[in-house]
């Protein structure tokens, strides 16, 4: 019988965990999130990219439990505030600003602006630590921001992206759609294939995912 390893999912954010534990979905994973570690301490998101901040996640959270460790860095760029607010997605109001106060801010800046001009995107960076080396899978989702909140489902900002192709927000679509198109959705697809070969399900192969020497983006 194949052996369990444990997965940390480096986060507490419970919707990053939903939509992370149902895309690796059929891997022989224990799962488990900072929200059941104790006595670890939070990393400190000190880096000016998605990509440095999920490196420097996994690295810190790694070195505190030993676990092999699953981060993620994510956010929202809106064009025409300048990618705002990208990497300060989640303190964009405020340090410790909740999913309203955020997307309350963001309404209220794009007063006015026309609908052919919110484009905006969610994009996704996840590093995986295995103690000997760092691997990094990327995703992108475009869109544009609606001029008014509308759904239930998802958090951050998800009642008010609407996905390209679509006319209804991400919270309005749900979970099985946001889950197939989204950034963390593309970014994960890769980042299962790295685990996949780390398990040695299959061979790899995906030329973009080398060996473990060193970091590699798939
Ligand atoms: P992080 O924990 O620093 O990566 O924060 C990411 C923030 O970006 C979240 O708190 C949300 O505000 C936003 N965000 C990232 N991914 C999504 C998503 O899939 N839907 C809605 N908001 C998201």
């Amino acid at each position: 019988m194949r052996q369990v390893v444990k997965l940390l999912i480096a986060t507490s954010n419970p919707g990053k965990v939903r939509e992370i534990t149902k895309i690796l979905e059929g891997l022989p994973f224990e799962i488990v999130s900072l929200k059941n570690m104790k006595g670890v301490k939070s990393a400190r998101e000190t880096g000016k990219s998605f990509a440095e901040n999920a490196r420097l996640k996994a690295t810190t959270y790694f070195r505190q439990t030993r676990l092999l460790t699953l981060s993620e860095d994510s956010g929202l760029q809106v064009d025409c505030l300048g990618g705002q607010p990208g990497y300060l997605s989640a303190r964009f109001a405020a340090e410790n600003a909740s999913d309203s106060e955020n997307v309350k801010k963001l309404l209220s800046l794009m007063r006015g602006v026309r609908a052919d001009n919110r484009n905006a995107r969610f994009v996704c960076a996840i590093a995986i630590a295995d103690g000997r080396s760092m691997w990094l899978a990327t995703g992108k989702c475009e869109g544009r921001i609606a001029l008014r909140s509308a759904g239930h489902s998802g958090f951050g900002y998800d009642p008010v992206f609407i996905p390209e192709g679509h006319s209804r927000t991400f919270a309005r679509l749900g979970a099985p759609v946001k889950n197939q198109i989204s950034h963390r959705a593309q970014a994960l697809k890769k980042a299962r294939r790295i685990l996949e070969r780390l398990l040695e399900i299959k061979p790899a192969k995906d030329e973009n995912i080398r060996g473990r020497s060193g970091t590699t983006r798939a």
